[in-house]
């Protein structure tokens, strides 16, 4: 899901338009064998940075050879930011879709799948703060979890999905978009060349690993996504100030800041954690 997406859900959700959820409400829904896989035809499932790192751990690839072989990329029209989603055959069902309806990769299953039937929509406000409103999706006709006696609460359906780590993990992704989009407005100067570059940022931790000398023993998974994305939002703000835009476009006194050492900076988060006082 865009940011976009995010935002006119978040909206419906305050309009009434979309019933909000909170915690404690509950609901029927387990998966039913009958329709088991139904849901993975046609269903366009966008992926976060964190997705495509534990889905390629799962199978033991890279984030490189998993977007090769099982997704496609997509650019955001307005921001230009690059988007990755799960590849169907044909426009036929999931790529991990097995025969009886079964998930391939159940266990590291995209947050999105996870979650299902329940959505989540953020939103990031100017003063820093986020809101987060959930909600049930719209019920899809072939879908027959809904009959199902089985009650949860909306606390507890998160908890055995696993969901709140995956939304972690997804909100500093959307927070670095959202920042990328309005404060360095991307859509002024991001291009194909810039969205390539960044691209082991997003998907590729074992490129700049071994770019860096990186082990896992140095910088656990979890850890190591953190310095990426803290690197990124380093990096974008520098090229966007040499465009033009963004809080370092111009030093208050109208100079120019100087870019010179800004790769040296960016290795420095990715090795350590912070930029180099
Ligand atoms: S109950 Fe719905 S979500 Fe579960 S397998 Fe069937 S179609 Fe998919
Ligand atoms: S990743 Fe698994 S659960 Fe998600 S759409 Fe594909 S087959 Fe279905």
């Amino acid at each position: 899901m865009t940011l976009k997406m995010h935002r006119d859900l978040v909206d419906r959700l305050e309009s009434g338009e979309t019933a909000e959820m909170g915690m404690e409400d509950s609901f029927n829904f387990a998966c039913d064998d009958r329709c088991m896989g139904r849901c993975c035809n046609t269903i366009k499932i966008v992926l976060d940075p964190w997705d495509v790192e534990s889905m390629a751990r799962h199978l033991g690839i890279t984030g490189r050879e998993f977007i090769e072989n099982f997704c496609a990329l997509e650019d955001d029209p307005q921001s230009r930011w690059p988007y990755v989603k799960l590849s169907h055959v044909e426009n036929g069902p999931c790529v991990f879709l097995m025969e009886g309806g079964k998930c391939r990769i159940y266990p590291a299953r995209s947050r999105n799948c996870r979650t299902y039937p329940v959505g989540r929509a953020v939103r990031f406000n100017e003063d820093g703060t986020k809101e987060e409103k959930y909600f049930l999706v719209e019920k899809q006709n072939f879908c027959l979890g809904h009959g199902s006696s089985c009650r949860r609460t909306l606390r507890e359906w998160l908890e055995d999905s696993d969901a709140p780590a995956y939304y972690r993990r997804s909100d500093q992704y959307f927070e670095l978009i959202h920042y990328v989009n309005t404060v360095l407005q991307a859509g002024r100067w991001l291009n194909s060349r810039i969205a390539r570059m960044i691209m082991p940022f997003l998907y590729g931790p074992e490129v700049l690993r071994a770019k860096l000398g990186i082990p896992e023993g140095e910088a656990g998974h979890e850890e190591f996504y953190e310095r990426r994305i803290k690197a990124l939002k380093v990096l974008l703000t520098e090229l966007a100030a040499g465009f033009g835009f963004g809080p370092l476009a111009k030093v208050p006194d109208g100079e120019e800041v100087e870019d010179a050492g800004i790769m040296d900076r960016v290795g420095e988060i990715l090795l350590k954690g912070e930029e180099p006082r």
